[in-house]
């Protein structure tokens, strides 16, 4: 059963691909046992598609059902908030809460109000008159509107992914500063990087720490003469990679580099990340020099109809802004949708 109590009609194409055309309409089918059921009638547009089911397009999905639009989520269940161990910077929360239990509660919530999910990779995102069509390897989509909700990826230093997750659950691996900095108040801490992005994180994480060291992750590291001005003087130690490998030991994340092995409380790669912007890319909307996406302050792209919000669009990466992004996209999809139909309740 839907999240309605109505069944979905997804019609196997002759492709074999799975069509979901997608506003909904009620229909009465009859089955082979004789019983009469009620069926969504998916044959008209969605007014809404979700790309991303993080924090920003979940949000943006219980904003649009509960303004009664046709809103579906496709996602590839990778959100970066899954990773978060336990997440305390974010409000309402004391004792804090683990990401994944964030994104189910928020999932819970949008199906509520008639959200429908589905787990897939929109490879393909192009305009059809006047009509986006979304495509993953088994679906297709079609939508007044989209928003993009995708996130980034953060770029890890080279270690085994089992170790890499384990560390990461455990809290010897971390990717956020802003997020957790306060957890490691006092603690060894380790920034994996170089150049100004090393720099700045190392200098950041120095107001909770006197014990930090910046390492490069591949050869010797690429600072200039001010850089390393700034990190003498803020006490912040300098090791030249490249790191040959990490273990865990004694509860801390050891890193070998030529001048030896280091362990630390906590080891921050900051090695950048993948925006993961590529279909506003496809559809030539303007994004930065790092490629997140450009948008007005209603999360509007350069591209009419298109939105984006999160880690995915220009700003802070948090939970937080995710969420007021997308409140504010969903909002204005709704009224931009109001001003090419009116959007009245039939009495
Ligand atoms: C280890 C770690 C700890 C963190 N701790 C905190 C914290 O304590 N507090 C805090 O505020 N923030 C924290 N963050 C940051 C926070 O996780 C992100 O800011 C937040 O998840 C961004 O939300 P988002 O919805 O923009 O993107 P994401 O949560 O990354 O979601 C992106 C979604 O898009 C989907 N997607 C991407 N491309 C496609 C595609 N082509 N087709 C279909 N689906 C696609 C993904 O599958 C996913 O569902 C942390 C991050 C990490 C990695």
């Amino acid at each position: 059963m839907g999240h309605c109590g109505y069944v979905r009609d997804n019609q196997l194409g002759k492709d074999g691909h799975v069509s979901v055309h997608s506003r909904p309409s009620l229909r009465r089918k009859l089955e082979p046992d004789g019983t009469d059921r009620l069926v969504l009638n998916m044959t008209a547009p969605l007014d809404c598609l979700v790309i991303g089911a993080g924090p920003a397009g979940l949000t943006a999905a219980i904003y649009l059902a509960r303004f009664h639009l046709t809103v579906e989520v496709v996602h590839g269940n990778d959100s970066r908030a899954a990773l978060i161990p336990r997440t305390r910077n974010h409000a309402g929360f004391p004792g804090g809460i683990a990401g994944s239990d964030l994104l189910e509660r928020m999932q819970a919530q949008a199906s509520e109000f008639g959200t429908h999910f589905v787990k897939g990779i929109v490879e393909d995102l192009r305009r059809e008159k006047d009509l986006f069509v979304a495509r993953s390897s088994d679906n297709r989509w079609s939508a007044r509107s989209v928003l993009l909700a995708t996130g980034v990826v953060n770029n890890c230093p080279n270690m085994p992914k089992k170790l890499h997750d384990e560390a990461l659950a455990l809290g010897l691996l971390r990717y956020c500063p802003i997020c957790d900095g306060y957890e490691v108040t006092d603690r060894r801490i380790a920034v994996i990087g170089t150049g100004e992005r090393g720099v700045k994180e190392a200098v950041f994480l120095r107001m909770y720490s006197s014990d930090v060291s910046l390492i490069s992750l591949e050869g010797a590291h690429d600072l200039t003469a001010e850089q390393r001005k700034t990190l003498e003087n803020a006490n912040i130690a300098l090791h030249e990679g490249p790191c040959l490998a990490f273990g865990i030991r004694n509860q801390q994340l050891a890193v070998s580099i030529p001048e030896g092995d280091f362990a630390f409380d906590a080891v921050y790669p900051a090695l950048g990340s993948v925006i993961r912007s590529e279909l506003a890319v496809l559809l030539g909307a303007k994004t930065s020099p790092e490629g997140c996406i450009i948008v007005d302050p209603h999360q509007r792209t350069t591209i009419p109809g298109l939105y984006a919000a999160g880690d995915v669009a220009k700003g802070l990466d948090q939970i937080s802004h995710a969420m007021g992004e997308a409140g504010v996209a969903a909002t204005a999809m709704r009224n931009d949708l109001a001003c090419t139909r009116p959007l009245l309740r039939p009495s």
